[in-house]
């Protein structure tokens, strides 16, 4: 999926930037986050990355008992598109899904940058892949999302969408939620 995501144009940034610190630092800026979506052939595929304070409240390896418990709950959570987003229409259902482990192994250097999952300063993101399988793609009309009022800390995500339609860009915001197309 991966593949289908770059061929497709999309990549997240710190991807096409893990040599560049400040590009690193432009991607991760707390209170934002990219939701890339691609849907294609009755598939849908979604790239999510956020820094995990947006979450979690803080960004470090869980320390105490309640941040352990946060961190385990929110990687449960995580681990459904339902938590993300739900597509409107199209009948679809999620088909697999990849989460990243943002905190282990941080101190070492991926030099390829497929696991530049975080900065020189101790910044960490979260990072998951959806694979949905669509009855209906064609028939998708939208999005919806409640992580707003799930995450408070959590105030804007850019969202690249590539569908039958072409591409386009937009952004969801406490105050608009929910994106028709
Ligand atoms: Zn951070």
């Amino acid at each position: 999926m991966v593949s289908l995501l770059i061929l497709s144009g999309f990549s997240v940034q710190a991807h096409d930037h893990a040599h560049t610190d400040d590009n690193l630092a432009a991607a991760h800026v707390h209170g934002q986050a990219e939701l890339n979506i691609v849907i294609e052939q009755g598939e849908a595929f979604a790239e999510w990355q956020t820094p995990l304070d947006n979450l979690l409240g803080f960004e470090h390896v869980p320390a105490t008992d309640a941040q352990k418990q946060r961190y385990t709950a929110l990687r449960e959570s995580m681990q459904s598109v339902d938590a993300v987003f739900t597509l409107v229409d199209g009948q679809c259902v999620q088909h697999g899904v990849e989460l990243n482990q943002p905190f282990v192994g941080h101190h070492e250097h991926n030099h390829d940058g497929h696991d530049h999952q975080h900065d020189e300063h101790g910044h960490f993101e979260l990072q998951a892949t959806y694979h949905l399988k669509c009855a209906e793609g064609d028939a998708i009309t939208g999005l919806v999302t409640n992580l707003f009022a799930r995450y408070p800390r959590l105030q804007s995500i850019h969202v690249q969408l590539i569908n039958n339609r072409g591409q386009q860009a937009f952004e969801l915001t406490p105050a608009k939620p929910n994106q028709r197309w």
